[in-house]
């Protein structure tokens, strides 16, 4: 998997150089916005890191002319920047995902770990221990086992399931399967979750859903 980097800032350009050679990822870096368009359009890449802010041409700028030759390639967008608008326009520019600085590298990977998973699978069989979900037919298998859920269990599940190991926070949880920012009130989020613990549940395995307090959920092996 070949992965480039669009990084103007050295010190940060070698940090995710070195943390993704350690995953056995191979690493191109453009230290600014012209090297960088160079490498993405004559270059083939399985992912591509782009800073924003860059000297000569801007990662917004990049993004648009990658997307003109390569509609498929994911981009992630490592920002300063936290401003809805300018996380807008660079989503609006063809980004997959974005992250601001300062970030912890380890969600920076899982980042990558679920675009690359995107792009490479077809996700129609997602699968957690002994549960399993298929989204053609819409059903749950829990040891063999069907488990009838209501249309938006599947979707909280789905969503759960399509990020295991990563912890999913309460406000991507209610946009992706509410398809809606409700920041006041988010109690209905908890209700779901006890309703799929409560069918999930055996007496084998257990919650499989865990808690991360004041965050969101994760569907991950227990320590
Ligand atoms: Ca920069």
């Amino acid at each position: 998997m070949k992965i480039l980097i669009v990084e103007d800032e050295i010190g940060i350009a070698n940090f995710l150089r070195d943390g993704l050679e350690d995953e056995n990822y191979s690493v191109d870096v453009a230290l600014d916005g012209k090297r960088g368009v160079e490498l993405a359009t004559t270059r083939i890449y399985d992912l591509m890191l782009i800073d924003w802010m860059l000297p000569g041409i801007s990662g917004i700028d990049i993004t648009k002319q990658i997307r003109k030759l390569n509609k498929k390639v994911p981009v992630i967008f490592l920002t300063a920047r936290d401003a809805l608008h300018d996380t807008v326009m660079g989503l609006e520019a063809g980004a997959n995902d974005y992250i601001k600085k300062p970030f912890q590298f380890e969600e920076l990977l899982a980042r990558i770990k679920v675009q690359l998973r995107e792009d490479h699978e077809e996700l129609t069989t997602l699968s957690f221990d002994d549960l399993t979900l298929e989204t053609t037919t819409h059903q749950v298998f829990r040891g063999g086992t069907e488990i009838n859920l209501t249309k938006k269990e599947f979707s909280l599940l789905y969503f759960l399931l399509k990020n295991k190991g990563k912890v999913c926070t309460r406000n991507e949880i209610i946009k992706e399967v509410w398809e809606i920012n409700f920041e006041t009130d988010s109690s209905s989020l908890d209700v779901y979750i006890n309703f799929l613990r409560k069918k999930l549940e055996t007496k084998k395995s257990g919650n499989m859903i865990q808690t991360i307090r004041g965050i969101g959920y994760i569907i991950r092996e227990r320590e």
